[in-house]
């Protein structure tokens, strides 16, 4: 038995809630809907599943390949816009305004996941894939030169936090916000050799002590989500695999289709909601979210 099996009450089995996107990415759990909202990237939409009703169906069309969000306190969806190369915000009644969009006068590639930072900033990853892969956006330039991951806040405005990263990709930040894990998808398209997240530790609005944290060896680790005790659960193209604090593999659950990105959710926030290609799925696990 792996050391992290009593994770999972019913074992490692994954439920298909959803199936017919393309590519699935950016799971959020909206308790107040008690729903799953997720991109379909390359579809251009961003679905919905309802857990009353056990449903999937199209929140929004035409969304400009919207990627990675998070619930903002006050209960509206900040969310990476590959095709308007922004941060936005949705509204409840569907409409979005841009938070940010450009840095130093430069526009930015492509934001692809957000965290909320404890001092209530938003951190984002800017890789390139929504201006590189014409599915996925609209082709265009690197404008300021490379892939950062920004920290922006309505006082401060945009700062680059970490630039010793490839492709930032997936992101999250430790219960006690202190360290944030970032993880590098670089070698998908044979832009470096990074399939792995690092560690950095957060101060403020500064990070710093830049690690390796964990290697995923089967595909790439895209989006991650960090529990109450801190554990990593992190993407693969074979599954989930998870790590403690320290980087130590506890768990593996396989899921049937390669696997983008997950978040915690359901009533008690325990559910392990898991995007993965055409799929949505669900791993119930005995931890929960951190919030
Ligand atoms: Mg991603």
């Amino acid at each position: 038995m792996s050391p992290g099996a009593q994770l999972l009450p019913d074992g490692p089995v994954v439920e298909r809630l959803a199936t017919g996107a393309t590519w699935s990415e950016g799971p959020l759990w909206i308790p107040d809907e008690r729903a799953v909202r997720w991109s379909d990237i390359p579809g251009n939409r961003i679905l919905r599943w309802d857990a009353a009703t056990g449903v999937a169906g199209v929140h929004r069309t035409d969304v400009e390949f919207t990627n990675g969000r998070l619930l903002d306190p006050d209960g509206t969806v900040v969310q990476c816009s590959h095709g308007l190369r922004r941060l936005e915000r949705e509204h409840p009644d569907g409409t979005t305004t841009e938070l940010v969009a450009d840095w130093n006068g430069h526009r930015l590639n492509s934001p692809n996941d957000v965290a909320r930072a404890p001092d209530g900033s938003y951190w984002f990853t800017d890789p390139d894939y929504g201006i590189v892969q014409p599915n996925e956006g609209h082709p265009g330039e690197h404008e300021y030169g490379d892939c950062r991951v920004f920290r922006w806040s309505p006082v401060d405005g945009l700062t680059s936090v970490i630039d010793d990263i490839d492709r930032p990709n997936g992101i999250a930040f430790s219960p006690d916000g202190l360290t944030v894990y970032v993880t590098d998808t670089a070698s998908g398209l044979g832009d470096g050799p990074g399939h792995w997240i690092r560690a950095y530790d957060v101060t403020g609005p500064r990070a710093s002590n830049g690690r390796h944290f964990a290697t995923i060896d089967a595909g790439l680790p895209d989006g991650i989500a960090v529990d109450v005790e801190g554990r990593v659960w992190s993407s693969a193209g074979d599954g989930i695999h998870v790590f403690d604090e320290e980087g130590t593999e506890l768990l593996f659950v396989p899921v049937p289709e390669v696997v983008a990105n997950v978040c915690f959710g359901g009533d008690d926030g325990t559910d392990l909601f898991i995007a993965a290609t055409t799929s949505l799925y669900r791993l119930r696990t005995s931890t929960r979210s951190p919030g």
